[in-house]
């Protein structure tokens, strides 16, 4: 199995015991070759002080024979497990404490060398069958040369019992260690992550039926509570889209029914009894009526759902001011049968990026509303400005107006402010919903701001495209 196919909680821990693992080890590794060092400085420094009281009783004592007595009294304790012998300066055995001397100590060539240099030699030999010992080879130099050679040695063998207990120690403190903040490791981390565990099974529970319940949040401030409020955001917006494209559906069914039972009305009342061509001619021509509606708000449905799922992804730089003047051009043919003015206050050359169809389509549409919704005699007027890095457009009427609690509202699709009204402009309420789902999807905004009354002003603005 991989690392990573296992549970978080797993992995942290093992990576907390590997991590704290390596960090025991290294310490273990250290203290122990600190102690060896200094088990071994201290034994070097009992060795010379021994070689050094050799060296100062008087030579006549040594030859003697009680010189070791002589050296037991001077030395007590520091002699007990210590074992020396002199050497002539050729190297040949003269004096030994022969009582605890296990072997003759060997004088290696190179303490023989340094020897002769007047220097002392510290070394750790291992003669065949036999402990390591640690010797001392210490020259006596009188009147520049070198008189006699002492050699002080130990055996190893304490030092090494200390260092093992020591190692035996570590091996078994070590593990229980390691073991024991596993455990806790493992239970922290699982305290940590269980709040994880309860948003999880509510996530599981949360399907797109119910999308009201929200996951529990700890409170606590921490990362878990900024996951779950993230969650919870998230799922307040997916529910949002939910109902909203529920609505929708809904609104465009009911949308829909009525031209369609309009339709089968008139169809079944031709079909009652026999009719003179006449009368089929008048049915038949108030049908294509109806399906011309009903084509047109099945492509006004189609391009709303297409705007809605987000920008066009071919995008080319749209010239502004042509734009605006063929709208114009069209505005003022659909204003002189209505007796409504349609003038250009002012247009500035300006380009953004985006869809032209998709932006004329916006356009046509906030233009064909304020003739709709401006009487006889009004005007229209149409403006194209800059600002900073956005270019505005103004479609403004002298009509009707809309009162403040509906100016939201209009944008919502199938939202028609007055029946009566709607019903003989033939709207389907569908057209602002449009407009603002372009420009929305151009990084736009559309916006309103009227009075009931005196007219309304509608306001898109759109970013520049890049120079
Ligand atoms: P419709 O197809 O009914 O025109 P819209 O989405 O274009 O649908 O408009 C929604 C409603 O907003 C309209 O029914 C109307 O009541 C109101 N409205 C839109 N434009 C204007 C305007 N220029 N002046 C007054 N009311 C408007």
């Amino acid at each position: 199995m991989k690392l990573s196919q296992l549970s978080v909680r797993t992995r942290l821990t093992l990576w907390y015991s590997a991590v704290l693992l390596a960090i025991v080890v290294t310490i273990g590794a250290l203290s122990y070759s600190w102690l060896r060092f200094g088990l071994l400085q201290d034994l070097d420094a009992s060795l010379l002080t021994v070689a050094q009281v050799v060296k100062d009783v008087d030579a006549p004592a040594r030859a003697g024979g009680d010189h070791e007595a002589l050296l037991r009294e001077l030395l007590g304790p520091e002699l007990y497990d210590k074992f020396f012998q002199l050497l002539d300066p050729e190297g040949r055995p003269r004096a030994t404490s022969p009582a605890r001397r296990p072997y003759a100590l060997p004088l290696s060539p190179a303490a023989r060398a340094r020897v002769a240099r007047g220097q002392n030699t510290f070394e750790t030999v291992t003669p065949a069958d036999a402990e390591p010992v640690r010797i001392l080879t210490m020259p006596i130099v009188r009147e520049g040369r070198v008189v006699e050679i002492v050699q002080v040695g130990m055996l190893l063998r304490r030092a090494r019992a200390t260092l093992d207990r020591y190692l035996d120690t570590l091996t078994v403190l070590i593990p229980i260690g390691v073991g024991l903040a596993a455990l806790g490791g493992a239970i922290i981390a699982q305290v940590a992550l269980r709040p994880l565990d309860r948003m999880t099974r509510t996530a599981r529970r949360i399907s797109a039926e119910d999308l009201s319940q929200r996951v529990e949040r700890p409170r606590t401030g921490d990362e878990l509570d900024r996951l779950a409020e993230t969650m919870n955001d998230m799922l307040a917006r997916l529910e949002q889209a939910f109902s909203q494209s529920r609505r929708f559906a809904a609104d465009a069914a009911h949308e829909l029914r009525t031209p369609l039972a309009a339709l089968r009305g008139s169809i079944e009342v031709a079909l009652k009894g026999a009719r003179s061509p006449e009368e089929y001619r008048r049915v038949l021509a108030s049908n294509l009526e109806e399906v011309e509606r009903l084509i047109r708000l099945s492509e006004d449905l189609l391009l709303l759902s297409r705007s809605m799922a987000g920008p066009e992804p071919t995008r080319a730089t749209v010239e502004l001011e042509p734009l605006l003047l063929e709208v114009f051009d069209l505005g003022a043919r659909l204003g002189q049968p209505a007796g409504v003015s349609v003038r250009i206050e002012n247009a500035a050359p300006a380009s953004v990026r985006g869809e032209a169809a998709g932006l004329r389509r916006a356009l046509v549409n906030l233009v064909e509303n304020a003739i709709k919704y401006t009487p006889r005699g009004g005007n229209v007027e149409l403006s194209l400005g800059v600002g900073p890095e956005t270019a505005v457009i103004e479609v403004s009427d002298t009509g009707i107006g809309i009162g403040s609690a509906d100016a939201e509202r209009i944008f919502d699709p199938f939202v028609r402010l007055d029946a009566a009204r709607s019903r003989d402009t033939g709207g389907a309420g569908l057209g602002l919903a449009i407009a603002r789902s372009i420009v929305v999807a151009h990084g736009g905004t559309l916006s309103v701001e009227s009075r009931p009354g005196s007219g309304s002003r509608f306001t898109i603005r759109l970013p520049l495209a890049p120079a």
